[in-house]
């Protein structure tokens, strides 16, 4: 049988540029990652594809997934549900690949509880600094004036807690923090064997 693969955790507060620099890791084939694409009640911001960036979903549909018990984590971030498909991540697991879950302080604090420690590796993506973070939140002009505020106040709540992952990656630029957690990644994967 072949050995499960790692779980990976993205964190960090909106704007920090989790998905730019997830996107650049999983650039390596070499790593085995799969994206686990959440399911969200969240409207699809331009330029994002159902099924790829996440499954866009309605509240019913999210909430029968709760029921039904499909899903390994979810959270309410800013008046919005995320969730983590519980089916996905078992299934790349299962096939000794590494899955990627791209999810906020809440999530992690969840999925942490249902995984052994070895078996999970968490990163905390963080920009520059709050100025920095607020530059790209209002930046990418997808939210309302009340959203990118929720979010700021939400990024000062997520920072508190960075120090309980395994890493804290700093975002001044996204090819370098992709090319520092490669690196962790490949070192655990050759230490794991
Ligand atoms: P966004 O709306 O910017 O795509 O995501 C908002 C926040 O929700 C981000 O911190 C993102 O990482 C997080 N998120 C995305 N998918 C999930 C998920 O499945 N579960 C949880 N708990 N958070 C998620």
């Amino acid at each position: 049988m072949k050995k499960p693969g790692f779980l990976i955790i993205i964190a960090g507060p909106s704007g920090a540029g989790k998905g730019t620099v997830r996107k650049e890791v999983m650039k390596n084939k070499k790593l085995n990652l799969v994206f686990s694409i959440s399911l969200t009640t969240r409207a699809k911001r331009k330029g994002e594809k159902d099924g790829v960036d996440y499954y866009f979903v309605s509240e019913k549909k999210f909430k029968d997934a709760i029921k039904k018990g499909d899903l390994l984590e979810y959270n309410n971030y800013v008046g919005n549900y995320y969730g983590t498909s519980k089916s996905q991540v078992e299934k790349v697991l299962k096939t000794g690949k590494n899955i990627v879950l791209e999810i906020d302080v809440n999530g992690t604090k969840n999925v942490l509880k249902a995984f052994k420690k070895k078996d999970v590796i968490s990163f905390f993506i963080i920009a520059p600094s709050i100025k920095e973070l607020e530059k790209r939140i209002r930046g990418r002009s997808t939210e309302s004036p009340s959203a990118i505020k929720n979010r700021l106040k939400m990024a000062k709540e997520e920072m508190k807690v960075r120090d309980s992952y395994d890493y804290v990656v700093v975002n001044d630029s996204p090819t370098r923090a992709a090319k520092a957690i490669t690196k962790v990644i490949k070192n655990a994967i050759a230490l794991r064997g």
